[in-house]
């Protein structure tokens, strides 16, 4: 079954096993619409069967909240009007040209075109590769729009972040509901995992405007907005006090200043994430 998170609005979880992302499925009187398209056919395929038992309007669109692998590789499966940034299809269209048996994954980690870490899942959740084929989206925007399903109201905005430039969140203002996708993590894709403070300002900026109870990302249990708005303030306030250092010890000791005491062993990694944006910054 799918999560119900309010009236008309459901999620399948994610499974971190794998790095399967957590769908998303909102259901207005004409047509419903699915976030993300899933990490691989299976992924598609399981969310299929779960909503075939739901007494749901037909499914019509999949919203694509960013090109990540994880996001993008269930597009054929779902066979439905896929939409996404324009951006967003530029990179899924170079990935079409890619090959991802093994060697040419292994090959392009060696590179630096591609990371271990998302090498290693695809293994992991599709370990025969020879049918996947990958899909583009069928409607671009380029920065924000709606569609009405009947009743219930999808906003598509383009946000951006460190994560994945062309990321979009999905509003549901009927529900109070926003689809983040995994536009509030790391950049990692660029080395040691990080953070820059600016954007980051940027992004939750973006984010802040709508008045939402639930949010969903890709890679987490939902959130209610307390929870993701201490989330919210304790991330900017690391960023803060590590500003511009670029040695971790001296951002800690400063933290540990501020803060009156140690960090967390999650804190400590958001101090390490944007101590390395840091370094990233001064490098380029
Ligand atoms: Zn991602």
């Amino acid at each position: 079954m799918l999560k119900n998170l309010a009236n008309r609005v459901y999620y399948m979880p994610h499974y971190s096993e794998t790095d399967r992302p957590a769908l998303g499925l909102i259901c207005g009187e004409k047509f419903s619409l699915v976030v993300d398209s899933g990490n691989s056919p299976a992924h598609a395929d399981d969310f299929l069967r779960l909503v075939e038992e739901m007494d749901v309007s037909p499914l019509k669109f999949v919203v694509i909240t960013h090109w990540h692998w994880d996001h993008v590789f269930g597009i054929k499966t779902m066979d439905l009007l896929t939409v996404s940034h324009e951006e967003t299809k530029k990179k899924i269209d170079h990935m079409k040209t890619l090959k991802w048996d093994d060697a040419s994954l292994d090959k392009r980690v060696e590179t630096g075109e591609e990371i271990e870490f998302c090498r290693d899942f695809i293994k992991r959740e599709m370990p025969e590769r020879e049918h996947l084929e990958v899909k583009g989206p069928d409607i671009t925007f380029n920065d924000k729009f709606e569609i009405d399903l009947g009743g219930i109201t999808c906003v598509v905005e383009h946000v951006g972040g460190v994560h994945a430039d062309d990321s979009s969140i999905i509003y549901i203002p009927e529900e109070k509901i926003m689809f983040l996708g995994d536009c509030i993590y790391q950049d990692f894709y660029s080395g040691e995992w990080s953070y820059d403070k600016d954007e980051l300002n940027i992004l939750l900026a973006k984010i802040k405007k709508y008045d939402v109870n639930w949010y969903v990302t890709g890679h987490q249990d939902p959130k209610k907005k307390e929870e993701m708005e201490s989330f919210f303030d304790d991330l900017t306030s690391i960023g803060e006090i590590v500003g511009g250092k670029v040695s971790l010890d001296k951002a800690v000791a400063e933290f540990q200043d501020v803060k009156k005491t140690k960090p967390s062993e999650e804190q400590l990694e958001y101090i390490q994430n944007f101590v390395s944006g840091n370094q990233k910054e001064k490098r380029n």
